[in-house]
């Protein structure tokens, strides 16, 4: 079973769908943090992305793992743990970029579709109730006041010892989230079918109940 969780920057994806697939005991996948070691490696190799040799070259080269143990959750970009780097404000910032390339999109595609084939899942993203997997069980599509938003990714970063200010990470997401949204490819879009929750006032607890009680109630 594939459960798509779906829907713009901090709006509380990973959180929530790392609790949904803990309690139902599915896998958990972050799709954003692959499109961010592309990113990572791409910054680190000073590949040109508009020059799809090169970004072919690389995309044949790069191996990402992630493992899942004892509740924590590694992200590896050739058998090196990534997962605090991938956060930075360098990668946030170049992101969109990248994944709005054909051949990165692709190649992630493949990798999310090959991990969901051999097990149930929860899958993260922008894309999943869309593209990756239109034909989902479930699909949930979360939104939230940016403000909020901003808030939240504040956090994130303290964790990493970044810090900015709320107005500048207010813009930064709204400013992803526009790049997101327009791009050819795979835009940032609810799908028809999908559930729309609203997360501003929600906690995780509840964000992850709400689902779980969708979830329950239709099967
Ligand atoms: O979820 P997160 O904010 O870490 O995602 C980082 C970026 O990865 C997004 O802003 C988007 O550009 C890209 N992404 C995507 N498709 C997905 C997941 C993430 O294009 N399924």
């Amino acid at each position: 079973m594939i459960i798509a969780i779906d829907g713009p920057a901090a709006t509380g994806k990973s959180t929530t769908a790392k609790g949904v697939a803990q309690q139902l005991g599915f896998i958990y996948l972050d799709t954003g943090a692959m499109y961010r070691c592309v990113t990572l490696a791409v910054l680190k190799e000073g590949v040109d992305i508009k020059n799809s040799d090169q970004l072919n070259d690389l995309l044949s080269k790069i191996d990402i793992d992630i493992k899942m143990e004892d509740g924590s959750y590694e992200i590896f970009l050739n058998s090196e743990d990534v997962s605090a780097e991938i956060r930075s404000p360098e990668v946030t910032r170049n992101v969109s970029a990248v994944s709005a390339v054909k051949e990165v999109r692709q190649a992630m595609v493949r990798h999310q579709r090959l991990i969901a084939s051999k097990t149930d899942c929860v899958m993260e993203g922008r894309d999943i109730g869309t593209v990756v997997f239109p034909n989902a069980e479930f699909k949930f599509f979360l939104i939230a006041d940016s403000y909020v938003r901003a808030e939240r990714r504040r956090k994130d970063l303290q964790a990493i010892g970044e810090e900015k200010s709320i107005e500048e990470l207010e813009e930064d997401i709204k400013r992803r989230d526009e790049y997101d949204s327009s791009r050819e490819i795979s835009p940032l879009k609810k799908a028809e079918d999908a559930i729309v929750i609203d997360t501003t006032y929600l906690s995780i607890d509840e964000q992850v109940s709400r689902i779980i009680e969708i979830i329950n109630m239709k099967q």
